[in-house]
Formats: C-alpha cells, sequence, structure tokens
C-alpha cells in the first residue's frame, strides 16, 4: 500500500479534518462517512453527492478499503464465512450467520492469535498482527453488503460478535475505535447493545471495560473450572489465573445495567473437562465468587484434524447442563453453526480446503 489514507480507519471528526484540509467544508465530511459506512460504498465514483473534483483527488490521495475477499464458503445450514487478506497479505476471517430472529456477524479481531489454547484452530497460526479499527469495520461492511445488497439495511438489526480469530483484548484500542464508528447513527448505526465481545481473560481490560461507558456485552471463556486443568487447556491462565480472572469478574457484574447478563463460554471437550465432578467444581466455582448474573454457554467442541479432542456426547452435555442448573446457574447449549466450511467457534485458520471435508457438500464461491 502506498502513504494513501485509509478513510474507513477514521471517526467522523478524523474524516472532516481530512476534507477540511483539502479545503473542503465540513458537510463533505459527514458526506463523506455515510457514503462509507451507512451506504457502504467501496468507490469514489459511487458517491455522486461529492464533486467530481472532490473524488478525483480523494482516488489520488486515499483509498475505502484495504481487504480483499479471497473466498466465501457457503455452509449447509446458510452460514457464511469469508476469507479475506489484509493489504499485507495477512488472512481475516469473518463468519455470517443467518438468525431467525436477527442475523450475527462474527469478525476477527486479529490475524492468527498469539494464545495458545489447546482445542482451538486459530491458535495454530501463531499471532500474525493485531487488525485495525477500519479493518475491523471493513469485515462487517463486507459482510452486510453480501448479505443483504450494497447499503440495504438489514430489517431486524445486525448483532456482532467478536470472537472470531484473536482476541479482542489484545486489540483494546483499535476494537473500541471500531465499535464507536460502528455505533454512529450517520453509518452502521450497530449501538453497543448489539455487540458481545469475548475474550480469553485479559484482567486488565476486564476491569478497564467495567468503567468503560456505552461498552459492549462480555462474554469470557472458561473451559476449565480449575487452575490445574485451565492452564492446560488456556496458558494464559498462568498469567492470570482463575482467583483474579473471577475477582475482575464480579466487579464487571457490579457494572452491569439493569437485566443484563455476562456470560461464560465453555467449551465441552469429551472426558477432557465434562464430568459431573466438572460442573459441580464450575458451579461451586461461580458460586464462591457468588456471581449471579451470569450465564453459562456449553458450546461442545469443533473438530479437526490437528486438534487432538472430540466433542462431548450430547448426554454429557445435558447432564453438565442439569447440574448447572440444579446448582442455581443458567445453562444454554450452544448449537455449533458452519461446522463444515470451518466456520464455526475454534476453527478460523484461513482453512481452503472445504470442499474436501464432511459429508455436507459445502458450497465454495470465488468472489471476483
Ligand atoms: N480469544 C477470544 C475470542 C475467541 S471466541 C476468546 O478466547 O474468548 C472463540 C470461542 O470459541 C471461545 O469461547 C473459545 O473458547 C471457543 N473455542 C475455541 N476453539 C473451539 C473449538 N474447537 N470448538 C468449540 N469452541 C471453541
Amino acid at each position: 500500500m502506498n502513504q494513501a489514507v485509509h478513510l474507513t480507519s477514521l471517526s467522523p471528526i478524523e474524516i472532516i479534518n481530512f476534507v477540511e484540509e483539502l479545503g473542503e467544508p465540513t458537510f463533505r465530511g459527514r458526506q463523506l462517512f455515510a457514503a462509507l459506512h451507512r451506504r457502504r460504498l467501496s468507490s469514489f465514483d459511487e458517491m455522486t453527492d461529492l464533486p467530481k473534483d472532490l473524488r478525483a483527488t480523494l482516488a489520488e490521495r486515499a483509498i475505502v478499503s484495504t481487504l480483499t475477499v479471497e473466498s466465501r464458503y457457503i455452509a449447509a445450514d446458510g452460514t457464511r464465512r469469508y476469507l479475506m487478506k489484509t493489504h499485507d497479505n495477512h488472512p481475516v476471517e469473518t463468519v455470517f450467520i443467518p438468525e431467525e430472529r436477527r442475523d450475527t456477524i462474527c469478525f476477527s479481531s486479529q490475524s492468527g492469535c498469539p494464545l495458545q489454547c489447546s482445542f482451538c484452530l486459530t491458535a495454530k497460526l501463531g499471532l500474525l498482527r493485531t487488525l485495525t479499527a477500519g479493518e475491523i469495520v471493513e469485515q462487517i461492511i463486507i459482510a452486510l453488503n453480501d448479505a443483504y445488497g450494497i447499503g440495504v439495511k438489514t430489517p431486524r438489526g445486525t448483532n456482532l460478535v467478536a470472537m472470531g480469530a484473536g482476541e479482542p483484548f489484545l486489540a483494546f484500542e483499535p476494537l473500541m475505535k471500531a465499535l464507536r464508528m460502528m455505533a454512529e447513527a450517520e453509518g452502521l448505526h450497530i449501538v453497543p447493545n448489539r455487540v458481545t465481545v469475548s475474550t480469553a481473560g485479559i484482567v486488565p481490560r476486564i476491569r478497564e471495560l467495567a468503567t468503560t461507558p456505552d461498552r459492549p456485552h462480555l462474554a469470557i471463556s472458561l473451559a476449565a473450572p480449575t487452575d490445574e486443568l485451565r492452564d492446560v487447556l488456556m496458558p494464559i491462565n498462568k498469567k492470570w489465573p482463575l482467583r483474579e480472572l473471577l475477582a475482575a469478574c464480579k466487579e464487571f457484574e457490579s457494572s452491569l445495567k439493569p437485566g443484563e447478563r455476562f456470560t461464560f463460554e465453555y467449551v465441552m471437550l469429551d472426558g477432557v473437562n465434562d464430568t459431573d465432578e466438572h460442573a459441580r467444581q464450575l458451579a461451586n466455582l461461580l458460586n464462591r465468587h457468588s456471581l449471579q448474573r451470569v450465564k453459562v454457554n456449553l458450546i461442545p467442541h469443533n473438530p479437526a484434524d490437528s486438534l487432538p479432542y472430540r466433542p462431548s456426547p450430547e448426554e454429557r452435555v445435558q447432564s453438565f447442563k442439569a447440574i448447572l442448573e440444579s446448582k442455581g446457574i443458567n445453562a444454554f447449549v450452544r448449537r455449533p453453526r458452519g461446522r463444515d466450511i470451518y466456520a464455526a467457534c475454534g476453527q478460523l485458520a484461513a482453512r481452503r480446503d472445504v470442499a474436501t471435508i464432511g459429508a455436507n457438500a459445502a458450497a465454495l464461491y470465488q468472489l471476483s
């Protein structure tokens, strides 16, 4: 990339400053922001409300998008996975999940991931780099345009989850900037109340989020009820063990709005963390820290050849759930989405070989 300004990275104020430096009035900045975010246009030619000479200057000095879509994979259940690459050639993956009530877009905060969770395929990539705010927003624009048409508003709104590749709390600044931009009424208008950020447990950022106004909802990946097991499954636990993590969660709980809850995600690994004893330990852990406004999402493991785990059988998951509920903890089982195209939780690893996996023939479309 040359020194062109990446417009999708700029907040409304930054865009206004940019056009003012070009000698244009403030309202041109607002028009440009709306063209990029509300109308979701990707070429200056289409921004016909801007004067021609301004469009020509923009084409010289700036670029709209830096991500390119390499492939789009469509699962049997309608889930779509976009495999994109950055200008410096790193993979970025985004998943569009159609749902009855409201569709969800799952976006990535990093290319690859530095955390070495033993059950997650993304970990195999290592960290390639953290994404910019603009690269985060672009993922959502690309998915929205593909799902609904360019600039077409979804009638039901869209939920966002920062549950793709990477650790969002190690991309805190670009993530928060992206969320602020996406909340703009003159832009995508996806407010923080429609967004959930998932963390492997970066404790200082959980505390920081608790005091952040207009913040998204929070989910925490737990995967184990004891330090002994969590150290093995999620090595980040050695830095911030369960006692510290749950103390930060308690603090976060006291910042919840009326009716709001937060979530623990618990990936269920056959014979590893899914016994009745683990369920009792988990319930006792949450009750000991008197966490009340919390729910547990049980996620059967999404397998892959290079991961040494199998998903817990259905009756195990149900028994685990029943034990949590008997101890007063709300628990839900998450249905896997897009497993056949490597789009489900923990499966994002820039896989290109989906046409060959599973019985569900996944459709592969090359986008131009
Ligand atoms: N790094 C953040 C964001 C990723 S969210 C985090 O850890 O929270 C991805 C979710 O999928 C996490 O809850 C993770 O524990 C879970 N996960 C990872 N690999 C998985 C797999 N193979 N099957 C099911 N869930 C998995």
